[in-house]
């Protein structure tokens, strides 16, 4: 089959789908989500597991989709997973498939995971203190989530990434416990500066821990040099950690974008097309596929989303409008 690549007005080739299967969490985190959770897409809306293996199959056959990421809200609370997981690894054995989860309830699943063809997973996890855990998350399950992890890797969910946001006066002095709580068990940690993607619009530039911050505290304990190997379309820089072999990564998407290296699209929950996490506007491939578009119409319209794309996300514009659904909603 013809492949039409994903590409932008300005060159970006998008080959990563990050698919959110729920916009739904068990966890709230406070930079993320209130403490009484949000108004769940209804259950109609949400796409059903052979609408994503359908829209997943078309990026994959017709679109150049050369990896996966499943994601949410929290995608192991999606009822379908491990089937769709093997649905998808059916459709190509070379596609690069991965989740982003909190871990609650791995311990449970990571194996059949692994089995359904699953390759690796991220793991948020932004301290390894139980008090700080339930401050942030307003939940106490950070046994769950070091069970999850351990589970994880005994399933060969391999190389196992662990990422964390740190705030101001809550967990950014534990910057250096949690590289070194990583680095004992073999996890590549990677922190995420905080982004304006929260439901409560709480985020602010000044209030934000920056890049620079992390490299700040994470030098007085470690020395950092900056990984020899090209970063890619990764949103990670990488360093070695006391000359390597261990990294840390920091994604400082917020004072240092890599929007022109971007090659990444999304799909939610309830099957819009976003073609960056804080674009203003979506592409509705739900209503087309349930009105009986076919495939190539369907990817015909997938590709028009995608010359739309913004050259970048504009978080320091003085216009900047931060996007209508918080990250949950998108899939982070
Ligand atoms: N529930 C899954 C998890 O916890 O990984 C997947 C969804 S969660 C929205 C994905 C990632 O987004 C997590 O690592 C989380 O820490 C991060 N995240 C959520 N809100 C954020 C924000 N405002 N800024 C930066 N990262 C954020």
């Amino acid at each position: 089959m013809q492949v039409q690549p994903l590409e932008d007005r300005y060159g970006r080739v998008a080959s990563d789908l990050r698919v959110s299967l729920t916009d739904r969490c068990n966890l709230r985190c406070s930079y993320c989500m209130p403490a009484e959770g949000l108004d769940w897409l209804p259950g109609d809306e949400v796409l059903s597991d052979d609408e994503v293996v359908r829209l997943v199959r078309i990026g994959v056959e017709r679109l150049g989709i050369k990896e996966i990421r499943f994601t949410g809200g929290e995608p192991l609370v999606r009822r379908g997973l491990v089937d769709i997981v093997r649905q998808v690894r059916a459709l190509d054995p070379a596609l690069e498939l991965s989740i982003t989860t909190n871990a609650l309830g791995l311990a449970r699943t990571a194996g059949a995971l692994a089995e359904a063809g699953l390759n690796r997973i991220n793991v948020s996890l932004d301290t390894v203190r139980a008090d700080t855990f339930n401050t942030i998350t307003r939940r106490d399950r950070l046994d769950d989530v070091v069970a999850g992890l351990a589970a994880a890797e005994a399933a060969g969910l391999g190389p196992i990434k662990v990422n964390a946001v740190l705030l101001r006066d809550v967990n950014d002095d534990q910057a250096s416990e949690l590289l070194r709580w990583c680095i004992d068990r073999g996890y590549e940690l990677r922190f995420i500066e905080q982004m304006p993607l929260d439901a409560q619009h709480g985020w602010s530039r000044d209030g934000m821990i920056t890049a620079d911050e992390i490299f700040t505290r994470l030098e007085r304990d470690f020395e950092l040099t900056p990984a020899v190997e090209p970063r890619g379309s990764a949103p990670a820089e990488l360093f070695l950690v006391d000359g390597g072999p261990a990294t840390v990564g920091v994604i400082a998407s917020v004072t240092r974008p890599f929007c022109g290296d971007c090659d990444r699209v999304r799909l939610t929950a309830d099957g819009q097309v976003r073609n960056c996490l804080f674009a203003r506007s979506e592409s509705d491939l739900r209503a087309a596929l349930r009105g009986g578009a076919t495939d190539a119409e369907l990817a015909d319209r997938w590709v028009v989303a995608m010359r739309g794309k913004a050259a970048g996300h504009g978080i320091d514009d003085p216009t900047f409008l931060q996007p209508d659904r918080p990250m949950s909603a998108i899939g982070g």
